[in-house]
């Protein structure tokens, strides 16, 4: 309730101050319709297997950077709700009965204030209306940056990294909400860790994925 009032009252403020675009930094809102217009569909590619479905909006290329990098390291929470509402625009709600964002280990959460996947979430979450369950998944241990390593890797590395905490069970089908993703290891961790504990299904929803190191071989 208070959170929808908080928008209503920055949609207000946006219309009378205009915010910078944080891509290209004209006025025009958060995200300007021309930058929303450069971003570039993710092309159809098979759901990371572990997962029951995947949903992408976007190829992670130079403009979605820009915009997710002003998500994370600027702390500007309002941009994850222009990302959430983009995505929104493009693509039709997976299925799932609760959205689950990626948790962030307690340490990195610390850091940056906020966990920009529960962000997405919640804002998807009204979209969609939908529920969020926030309070189960937890990030059990640190798993450091995933960039420098291959796909076998970076499965290792976060395998079980992830644990189910609530003592009510997790909803039988799931969305999970994550910003970026790569081979999509985290995600299928946190399926894992769901599916342990009483989950069938597991659909996952995304910003942006880079292409697999192959597809980038072929271009
Ligand atoms: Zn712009």
């Amino acid at each position: 309730m208070l959170t929808q009032l908080t928008w209503q009252l920055e949609g207000l403020f946006g219309l009378i101050f205009p915010e910078k675009c944080v891509v290209c930094g004209w006025a025009g809102g958060l995200i300007c319709k021309p930058c929303r217009s450069r971003l570039e569909p993710y092309p159809l590619a098979p759901t990371p297997v572990g997962l029951d479905g995947m949903c992408v909006a976007w190829l992670y290329d130079r403009e979605i950077r820009n915009t997710i990098h002003a998500l994370k390291y600027r702390r500007q929470r309002r941009v994850a709700f222009a990302l959430a509402d983009a995505l929104a625009d493009v693509v039709e709600p997976p299925p799932g009965e609760a959205l689950i964002p990626v948790p962030l280990h307690p340490r990195r959460l610390a850091e940056r204030g906020f966990n920009q996947a529960e962000e997405l979430a919640r804002r998807l979450a009204w979209r969609w209306r939908l529920p969020v369950r926030a309070d189960g998944l937890v990030r059990a241990r640190e798993t450091g940056h995933q960039a420098q390593l291959g796909q076998q890797e970076r499965q290792s590395n976060v395998k079980g990294a992830f644990v189910w905490q609530a003592q009510r069970p997790p909803p039988a089908r799931v969305l999970l909400v994550d910003d970026v993703l790569t081979t999509g290891a985290t995600l299928i961790a946190c399926a894992d860790a769901l599916r342990a504990v009483g989950t069938r299904d597991v659909h996952a929803v995304a910003l942006a994925r880079s292409l697999a190191p192959q597809a980038r071989m072929l271009q």
